[in-house]
Order: C-alpha cells, then structure tokens, then sequence
C-alpha cells in the first residue's frame, strides 16, 4: 500500500525543503514529505556552491530575484542564528579592473540603491588595496552586509524539523507519475507515495519532473559547470572579504571570485561551462540523453548564436589552470600557478528559453494539483526562504498570520 501525504515536495535541496517548512507554517495539519532521490539532503547546488549570503546588489530592480533576495537572506540569517548555524559577516568588494568598467559600477551601485540594499558604498584604489591587501582596481563597491554561511547544515536543520510532519525519504526518485481524481501518486524507486498536492523543486531535474506531471516546461533547464580551485595559505591568508569582478553582463553569472568559505579554505571560481550531463561534475562528462535533448531543443541554435564566443571561452578554462589563473589575476595579480590547489565544481540549473535567451529571473509555473519550480539558479541558496512563501502563496496555502 503506497503512503499518502496531503503535500509532496520532489527534491530536497534548500529550495524545496524551505518551500515544505513554510507550507508547514501556513498548514500545521497537513502532513508533508520530501523526496529526494539521493541519500542526503543537499547533494546538488545547495552543497556545491559558494556559500555566499548575497545582498541583493546585482539584480534587475522590480524583479522577484531583488525582492526575494533581500527579504530570504533576512529570514536564513535569523533562522541560522537560532539554530546554531556558522554565519560570517565579511562583506563584499566588486572590483572594477579597468576604467572603462567605471559605467558598469555605477550602473550596480544605482542598482543597490534601487532595491535598498544598505551600506553600500563606491571606495577608490587606495581604500581597496588597503582594505584587501593584493586585490587590485581602479574603484570598488564595498558592500558590507554580503556574508558567507554553511548551506547544507541551514539543508539538514530544515530537513530535522520536518521530521515531526512527514519528513525527508531520501533514496526516493521520482521516475513517473500518475495524476488521480484527488491528486497524484508518485512512483518512486523505494516505492509509490500518494499527494494530494506536489511542489517540483527537483532543480537539476525540475524541467524533467514537470514533463513526467504533463506541464510542457516554458524553459529548458541547460547545466552550468562552475569549476573552484582552493587556493593556498600564501592568497588564503591576505584574503578576508569576498572579491567579485564586474559581472559580464550578456550572462547570469557572476564571474570567477575570491570566496572565503566557512570552514577557513578559500576557493577561485566558479567559470560557466556548458556541462553535456545534468550532474556533470566533471570536464568530458556526456550523458548521451542530455546530448540528445540538446539537439532537440529550439534554444540550443540560438544560445550558440548568443553566447557561443563566451560558451568556448568558459569550456577552455575549464579543462586547465592557465586560462584560471589570468581570471584570478584580474583581481589579485600576484597570484601564482603554484597558488591553485585541489579542483572542485558545482552544476548550475540554468533554464532557457526556446529561443535561445537565458530566463534571468526566478520561476514558477502552476500545473494541475501541482506547483513547479523552474528557475532557481543564484541566488536562490540565499532567497531560499522567502521563495519558500512565494511557493506557500502560489500553491494557495493561506499566511498563518
Ligand atoms: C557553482 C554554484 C555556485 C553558487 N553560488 C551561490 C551562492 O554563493 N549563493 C547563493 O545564494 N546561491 C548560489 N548558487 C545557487 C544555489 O546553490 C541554488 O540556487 C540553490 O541551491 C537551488 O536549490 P534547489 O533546492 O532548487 O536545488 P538543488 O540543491 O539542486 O536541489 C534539488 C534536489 O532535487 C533532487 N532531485 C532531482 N530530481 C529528482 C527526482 N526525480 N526525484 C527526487 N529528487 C530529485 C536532487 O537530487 C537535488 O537534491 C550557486 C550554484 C552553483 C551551482
């Protein structure tokens, strides 16, 4: 006999186990569980990221990334303080290199003045390299309230707390649904699990999962390899601020940065590189279906035509440590080949659209008895909560208060 729960979440990543806790919230009685394919919460972006609590600087002003960005990483600091959870507060520089990237400074120091974003203030050659001794540009940013934090332990205390409901059944992946009079049943490898209403927060997976519940997806989910190296006590140690370059703007990235991470190590990353398998964590990992749905898929001419010059740039810096390192040097000209360390890299859930645009802003998409999830790339580790309501809200689970 298959259990039954009145709300399903597929996919256990911060996303997903955020949007069950706040519909545990707004519905008490309900009973609620996640399912995860792997055998622990967090295996995917949420563990594979840069730990970063972003400000909410970078984003279009109006868009739900600005609003849910400012607001999430308000309710994932004050829940990580309650829990115990490891925060720092170690602010932000963005770092303009050159003089001719003064305009797009000012266009993101207009844009943290749109979306509120406090504190924020342009410092000039001399206060950076004072400030971030070895960083070098002609201005920077210095955005104080940025900060950095351990996401899969913020993944694991949500995943605890909805114990008492339903819980997380890990090992679970959802490989077909069927859509009954009253909801859905879910046939997962350990077994069928009945829903009276699903939430796909599958991130990787989300384009697949709603396909599998009849919602033909308005974007493709391409994966986005982002590559780390560790760099070594010699940059380690002159680096206590976060480090970003100016963001190319054709792209939703951020660029290659200087992250001091929570548990002391400093990584330089990520790139953007097409990755040809959903999880590919590695450079040369081809999933011959991912190849397949690419050639199918009407985006795929239109991204080459867009971003092909910039796509072949990020795929060749991540196959070695040369093309890296001149990324590093950008900011921190001292750096060394001797610097980089051991290799690390996460996979972006990035959706397209069919003409061959990346979807710049969060998504989300009703479908029968379902709510989808189809755009949760950065920063969404840092909006989780707040997306969380958002999901709440959508899926018609009135607010508590
Ligand atoms: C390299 C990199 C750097 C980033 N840096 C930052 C940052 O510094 N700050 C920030 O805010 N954001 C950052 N992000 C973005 C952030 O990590 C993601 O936006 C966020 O983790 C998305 O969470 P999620 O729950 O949607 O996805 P995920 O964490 O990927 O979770 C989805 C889960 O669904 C499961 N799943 C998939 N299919 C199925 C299925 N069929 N059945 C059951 N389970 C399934 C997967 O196993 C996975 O655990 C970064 C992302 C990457 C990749």
């Amino acid at each position: 006999m298959s259990e039954r729960f009145d709300v399903v979440v597929i996919g256990g990543g911060i996303v997903g186990l955020a949007s069950a806790r706040a519909i545990h919230a707004r519905r008490p009685s309900a009973s609620i569980a996640v399912l995860e394919k792997e055998s622990s919460v967090a295996a995917h972006q949420t563990g594979h990221n840069s730990g970063v609590v972003h400000s909410g600087v970078y984003y279009r002003p109006g868009s739900l990334k600005a609003e849910l960005c400012l607001t999430g990483r308000r309710l994932l600091l004050d829940f990580a303080e309650a829990r115990g959870i490891r925060t720092s507060p170690i602010g932000k520089f963005i770092v303009a290199s050159r003089a001719e990237e003064l305009p797009a400074l000012e266009m993101l120091e207009g844009r943290a003045r749109a979306n509120h974003v406090p504190s924020v203030r342009r410092i000039d050659a001399g206060e950076l390299k004072a400030r971030a001794p070895g960083v070098e540009g002609v201005a920077a940013l210095d955005i104080p309230t940025a900060a950095i934090i351990d996401y899969p332990a913020v993944a694991r205390a949500l995943a605890e707390d909805l114990a008492v409901v339903g819980g997380v059944r890990t090992g679970s992946r959802v490989r077909a649904t069927t859509a009954r009079g009253d909801g859905w049943t879910l046939d997962t490898v350990a077994g069928e699990v009945d829903a009276g209403f699903v939430v796909n927060c599958a991130g990787l997976e989300c384009d697949l999962v709603a396909g599998l519940m009849g919602v033909r997806a308005p974007v493709a989910i391409v994966p986005f390899r982002g590559d780390y190296y560790h760099l070594g006590d010699r940059v380690r140690s002159t680096i206590t601020s976060l480090i970003y370059p100016l963001p190319d703007p054709e792209m939703p990235f951020l660029g290659v940065h200087l992250t001091p991470m929570i548990d002391g190590s400093l990584l330089a990353g990520p790139n953007a590189a097409i990755a040809f398998a959903r999880e590919g964590y590695r450079p040369g990992t081809f999933d011959p279906r991912e190849l397949q749905r690419l050639s199918v898929f009407p985006g795929s001419l239109g991204m080459l035509r867009r971003y092909g010059g910039i796509a072949a740039r990020e795929w060749l810096r991540s196959w070695g440590p040369a093309e890296f390192l001149a990324a590093i040097r950008v900011l921190y000209p001292a750096a060394r080949r001797t610097d980089l360390g051991a290799r690390t890299s996460g996979v972006r859930a990035q959706a397209v659209r069919p003409d061959g645009s990346m979807e710049d802003d969060f998504v989300f998409v009703h479908g029968p008895g379902a709510l989808h999830v189809l755009n949760a790339p950065s920063p969404a580790a840092t909006a989780s909560f707040a997306i969380g309501e958002r999901v709440a809200a959508e899926a018609g689970f009135a607010s508590a208060s």
